[in-house]
């Protein structure tokens, strides 16, 4: 989960300064919004489905960043859990257990009628982040209690990321207690260690998904929920699916060479020297780019902005990165000029670790420092070492890659039938007033590990729930997480709607 979305706060409002007397293209700039979907309620049984949520927040399965210190009974009470809550689910659907070397993450397979249409994905995480202690005493309520009070269900996983599992569940449940079974198979896939990036887990779904399946019709997984507010000078809402990922790389930057007394220094120590190198890569910057998922969002997003703003978001999402306009170059001005927004535009350079020394007579003989970075695409590993080496450009320094890397993943198609589906899908639940729109996830999730292969191109990012402001977001990774039951309510409606959708698409 990303806390990106909040910062188009600033994007739109800056941009509200700029263009206006540019001529505009003759390019169709008319609205990309789907009209006249009805809104549908789906009947519940909220005060169960809070219930069973309010036990699956219970278990602590907590994702930390030492892998040593799994607690494998909390994955399997939780998933004994499951079975019990979801008696049909567990009758109807094949299940099992993947991941390597733990096999803690889900994959359920409800065939469907027709083996020839291509499945559909929904992936949701078991995991989640730790509770920082020096936090604890901020928590209106013990983050493992699942209190329902005041409306809400409370604790870690309540909304990030345990209530789309149990969202999914709950719909099934409903789905087969009313005799339905899909057209095409619908799988779910719950990892176990999305919060740590899904190597052990999504990873290897995938990987099985891969051999039994050509093609994959779309993946649905996590991302930002809808935020009313969260673009000012709109209707009040928006529901932002994410189209593509960032990738990751790590690089070890080290020197190795001579120690000594600290009473006989040479002139330049191994800790300044590889100094110097860190100083010379976080110098180096990889260069701004529009990314296309920019551009698409822009084409669905910038007709329902103010006219004054159009003609700059216009030339966003028409542009291209081989002839940049004035217009282009103008907002990307803007957008660097804030840190989460500038990590839009370019592969990014953050210096994360650094270590040498041992005591405070003796020269190192060694020193290590640790550069991450979350490649746009094209920026594969080794483009990215040749760009450090050539930054450096010293022969004592070494450079090797020690992250699972993966690269930026593909673009999912906008256009395709498994957004317009979700959009549908959204405004069944919340409604036609408000802008559903495609964004770039510089954050990203697991899901990453389909979208990155050509088999499974078109994964859409969206929390299916809609907070009831900005404030409530503080709840993911931090204090006081929770989420409003009858929002909850919501959310699973949202499920069963898409299983009704997907027949359709
Ligand atoms: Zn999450």
């Amino acid at each position: 989960m990303t806390k990106q979305s909040i910062i188009f706060t600033c994007i739109a409002s800056a941009l509200a300064l700029s263009a206006s007397t540019f001529a505009v293209e003759n390019q169709d700039f008319s609205s990309m919004q789907m009209k006249g979907i009805e809104k549908v309620e789906v009947k519940v049984d909220l005060d169960g489905a809070a219930q069973r949520l309010s036990q699956a927040v219970q278990f602590p399965t907590i994702s930390n960043q030492d892998r040593s210190d799994f607690d494998e009974k909390a994955f399997n009470d939780y998933h004994d859990f499951l079975v019990k809550s979801y008696p049909l689910v567990h009758k109807t659907l094949k299940r099992e257990l993947v991941g390597s070397p733990r096999p803690f993450s889900l994959i359920y397979t409800w065939e469907g009628k027709n083996p020839a249409l291509a499945p559909a994905v929904f992936m949701a995480h078991q995991d989640v982040v730790p509770v920082a202690a020096e936090s604890r005493d901020q928590w209106k309520v013990d983050p493992f209690s699942g209190a329902i009070k005041d409306g809400y269900i409370w604790g870690r996983g309540s909304l990030d990321d345990k209530n789309q599992i149990q969202a999914i569940l709950e719909a099934a449940e409903m789905k087969i207690k009313e005799g339905f079974q899909p057209d095409r198979t619908i799988l779910f896939v719950f990892g176990h260690d999305e919060e740590v990036g899904g190597p052990e887990g999504a990873k290897h779904a995938a990987d099985i998904i891969e051999q039994r399946y050509d093609k994959i019709a779309f993946v649905i997984d996590e991302s930002a929920p809808l935020i009313p507010g969260v673009f000012p000078g709109i209707r009040e809402n928006t529901a932002l699916i994410g189209i593509a990922q960032k990738g990751y790389v790590s690089l070890e930057i080290a020197i190795n060479g001579m120690g000594g007394h600290s009473s006989q220094p040479p002139v330049e120590s191994n800790i300044v020297a590889l100094a110097k190198a860190v100083e010379k890569v976080e110098a180096a910057q990889f260069p701004y780019k529009i990314h296309d998922a920019i551009r698409y969002q822009y084409r669905f997003m910038g007709p329902e902005l103010p006219e004054s703003q159009q003609p700059m978001y216009k030339a966003v999402a028409y542009g291209n990165n081989d002839s940049v306009s004035e217009l282009e170059k103008k907002f990307m001005e803007v957008m660097s000029q804030n840190q989460v927004t500038r990590a839009m535009l370019h592969t990014t350079t953050a210096v994360t670790m650094f270590n040498a020394g041992i005591k405070d007579n003796v020269l190192p003989p060694a020193a290590t420092a640790v550069v991450n970075f979350r490649p746009m695409p094209g920026d594969t590993p080794e483009v990215i070492i040749e760009h450090v080496k050539k930054a450096i450009n010293d022969d004592r320094i070494s450079i090797r890659d020690i992250s699972a890397s993966t690269p930026a993943t593909n673009v999912a198609d906008p256009n395709g039938g498994g957004y317009k589906l979700l959009e549908k899908t959204i405004r069944q639940t919340w409604g036609n007033d408000l802008i559903v729109s495609p964004f770039f996830v510089i954050g990203g999730s697991d899901s990453k590990h389909f979208q990155a292969r050509d088999f499974a191109p078109d994964v859409y990012t969206i929390t299916a729930l809609q907070l009831e402001n900005v404030k409530e977001f503080e709840g993911f990774h931090g204090v006081n997480e929770r989420i409003l039951v009858e929002e909850y309510g919501r959310s699973i409606g949202f499920f069963y709607q898409l299983m009704d959708n997907l027949t359709n698409l």
